[in-house]
């Protein structure tokens, strides 16, 4: 799950990491009575509004725009709030619909006493499966595309690897601000910020934490400009909180309502939707599905329990995409007996009237040859197979 910049800088903010303070609005007039709140606190007439969407790059997209006035930031609230905004990682890129901004945050401009002495950097914290460890990703060229650095001016970009049972020591976030070339007050700023960051990252049980840009202010302290935070879905049992977090309004229709019936559900490109039980066996389908030259239109685990109501509601949710050209089912009959899904698939074919698509089951395990004979004798039009190969084999022969 996501969080919104706003919602990432309060988490932070709790774990006492310093942050570019603002508040969050839904419309101009709000707008204007945080700017006037921010006023009495700063002393700038200077403030930032942002857009609040799950993308980044919002800045690129003009989602984020400095006021110098409160004539400005009226402007910039009033164009910004309703826009759709396209940035480089809304879906489509810049060529697509962009997406609908809802909320703005008005902000404290951090570089406003002195714009000159600022300095943007880089830092993230994610988990690195192979090292089975934390990484802090750190760099000097804060405020652009870390992509770009990486590619650009490898050098540039530094790692620190954290294990998780020692946790973040004194001597590393040290040698990050030291790296970072900072001295003196900003130096202790900086350990300071990564020790903090740190622990909100395993706090919160996050995936993804990326502060660009971190920002060492004129009078030497440092702070998040800007922030990403992905958390961990499986953890958000023991973060109510944060759950309650949740902008459904960001997130992908189609995925929010295969969530409400328990199913995990990833939207993909391709044109070969996929209904699997488990998510192992998933995977192995969506590359067997490509070795056969075609391509996955979703990730779509029903789970363990696959009767027929959910049989359903996962055939349901997959012919929502008009990009669905044919659809494996392929299930193994486990803990489930495949003559049950079988049933399962018929009954909800049949309740689902006309399906434009073609089918191929693949049911393997206890009771597939039972299996398939329901599925052939039920006079559907759906084709069936025991074997993932001869399932892929169909596959590519109804798609070309
Ligand atoms: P992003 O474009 O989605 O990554 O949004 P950011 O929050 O990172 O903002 C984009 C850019 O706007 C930053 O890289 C900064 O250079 C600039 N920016 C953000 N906040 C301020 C601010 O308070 N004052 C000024 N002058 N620039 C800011
Ligand atoms: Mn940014």
């Amino acid at each position: 799950m996501n969080l919104h910049e706003y919602q990432g800088k309060e988490l932070l903010k709790s774990y006492g990491v310093a942050i570019q303070e603002g508040i969050v609005v839904n419309t101009v007039e709000e707008a204007q009575q945080a700017y006037g709140k921010l006023q009495e606190e700063t002393n700038t007439e200077f403030a930032v509004v942002k857009a609040q969407i799950h993308a980044g790059g919002r800045g690129k997209g003009g989602g984020v725009k400095l006021a110098k006035n409160g004539d400005e930031l009226k402007e910039h609230a009033s164009n910004i709030l309703g826009m759709m905004l396209k940035t480089p990682q809304t879906p489509g890129g810049m060529e697509g619909p962009g997406k609908l901004v809802r909320k703005v945050l008005i902000a404290e401009d951090v570089y406003a006493p002195d714009f000159d002495a600022c300095k943007e950097y880089y830092v993230s914290i994610l988990m690195d499966r192979e090292r089975k460890c934390n990484v802090i990703i750190y760099s000097t060229e804060g405020g652009m595309d870390i992509e770009t650095v990486a590619e650009e001016t490898p050098h540039l970009v530094h790692k620190e690897y954290v294990d998780p049972t020692l946790g973040l020591l004194p001597f590393q976030t040290r040698k990050i601000a030291f790296n970072l070339g900072l001295s003196g007050q900003a130096f202790k700023g900086m350990t300071r910020f990564v020790n903090s960051l740190y622990k909100a990252f395993v706090g919160s049980d996050a995936s993804l934490f990326e502060i660009n840009p971190c920002l060492k202010t004129g009078d030497d302290r440092i702070l998040a400009v800007d922030c990403k935070v992905s958390l961990d879905d499986n953890a958000l049992f023991r973060h109510k909180d944060l759950e309650a977090m949740r902008d459904t309004d960001e997130e992908d229709p189609t995925e929010v309502e295969a969530r409400s019936h328990g199913l995990n559900y990833v939207n993909l490109d391709g044109n070969v939707g996929c209904m699997v039980n488990g998510a192992g066996l998933a995977m192995a389908t969506m590359d067997i599905i490509k070795l056969s030259g075609g391509e996955p239109a979703n990730f779509l685990d029903v789970g363990g329990t696959a009767d027929a109501e959910r049989v359903e509601k996962a055939f349901r949710i997959i012919l929502k995409d008009p990009k669905v050209k044919a659809i494996l089912i392929n299930i193994f009959g486990g803990i489930v007996r495949c003559d049950r899904v079988a049933s399962g698939v018929v009954q909800a074919y049949k309740n689902l009237g006309t399906v434009e698509v073609p089918i191929i089951v693949r049911l393997q395990g206890t009771n597939a040859d039972i299996a398939k004979d329901i599925i052939d004798k039920s006079g559907l039009s759906v084709r069936s197979a025991i074997k993932l190969e001869e399932a892929a084999a169909i596959v590519s022969e109804v798609l070309s």
